[in-house]
């Protein structure tokens, strides 16, 4: 099969069909009509194979994890995905596993009503780039900066999950049965939270989408915000898996610092702090305050009261004094 017949038979064949594309898949450019009341928000994720996914990754994984990291972007601004274009990078053309990475790409789609308007096929080793775009209102897009002292800190979801799943895969740890199928799902099918993102314009003074870890990406709303954090470790959200397949320790330890969580940091002010957890709770999305914000210039954690230690390399040991 050629690459026209490729683009045509498989990307081209979609549910989508928004009324804001003027032109879509099969020109050399797409043409959207955005509305004038919005501004637009645009995102580029790349994945290669071996680096953000195990080589023997399925293909319907794949095809949904391009996508849920770049919308997990867009919900980290506030905005609401529209459009997608996604250049793909193929070592062969493989018709079942076009096949089956579309599907996983376009069950994500389908679900948010967002569009793939255009890419690019070309042949190489495996990568996958996406970039996304959403919309949001004039001034009403969450930022990493903007978090006050005092602030309180929060996470959508648990933590950890998909970091137990890749300590598995790379043979640190052994986990079976419903514990590694739970891991491997957190790892291979993260649920980017756009309608949490959406609510909380309203209602948050910052956020991220925690793709590399909670502590480095706590660091980077703290860095552009200009202020310090406390973390009540034993706070920390986390799944029953987790919680059974390794000591606390090592389980604080993956909720801190594993990446591909996919949730949403974020902080809010002690007044909008009821309003946010009442609309969360009403949309059905679990967040849990993990921690307050402070003026020092750096990241602290405490357990059970006492101050705990972290180095940058992640958690250390838990300190008794
Ligand atoms: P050009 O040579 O003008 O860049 P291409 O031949 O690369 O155009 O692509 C033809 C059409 O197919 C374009 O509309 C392009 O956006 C679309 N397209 C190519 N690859 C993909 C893909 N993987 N997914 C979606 N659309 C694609
Ligand atoms: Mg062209």
């Amino acid at each position: 099969m050629k690459e026209f017949e490729l683009i045509k038979t498989y990307f081209a064949e979609q549910i989508v069909t928004r009324r804001d594309v003027v032109v879509g898949i099969g020109d050399d450019c797409a043409i959207i009509t955005p509305s004038e009341k919005q501004n637009i928000a645009i995102t580029t994720d790349t994945l290669i194979s071996g680096v953000h996914f195990p080589e023997n990754t399925d293909a319907k994984a794949i095809g949904h994890k391009a996508i849920a990291v770049n919308l997990s972007d867009l919900a980290a601004m506030g905005a609401e995905p529209s459009w997608v274009s996604v250049a793909i990078s193929l070592p062969s053309v493989d018709e079942d596993w076009v096949g089956d990475f579309c599907e996983g790409m376009f069950e994500l789609c389908e679900f948010y009503n967002v569009q793939l308007i255009g890419g690019d096929t070309t042949q190489g080793p495996l990568s996958i780039t996406v970039t996304a775009q959403g919309v949001v209102p004039p001034n009403k897009h969450l930022a990493r900066s903007g978090a006050k002292a005092g602030d309180w800190i929060y996470v959508t979801g648990e933590l950890g999950d998909a970091a137990l799943a890749l300590k598995h895969y790379y043979g640190d740890i052994t986990i079976n049965g419903e514990v590694l199928k739970t891991a491997m799902a957190r790892l291979n099918q993260p649920k980017p939270k756009v309608l949490a993102g959406k609510a909380l314009r309203e209602y948050a003074s910052a956020a991220i989408d925690i793709s590399d870890g909670l502590l480095a990406d706590l660091t980077h709303i703290c860095k552009a915000s200009g202020v310090g954090a406390n973390i009540v470790l034993e706070d920390l959200p986390m799944s029953d898996a987790l919680s059974s397949a390794v000591d606390m320790e090592q389980a604080i330890e993956l909720a801190l610092t594993g990446g591909d969580d996919y949730e949403l940091l974020f902080t809010v002010s002690e007044d909008n702090k009821v309003g946010m957890e009442t609309t969360l709770a009403d949309m059905g999305t679990k967040v849990t305050c993990i921690g307050q914000l402070n003026g020092n210039a750096k990241i602290t954690t405490t357990l059970n009261s006492k101050p705990a230690q972290i180095s940058s390399y992640g958690f250390e040991h838990f300190s008794n004094e």
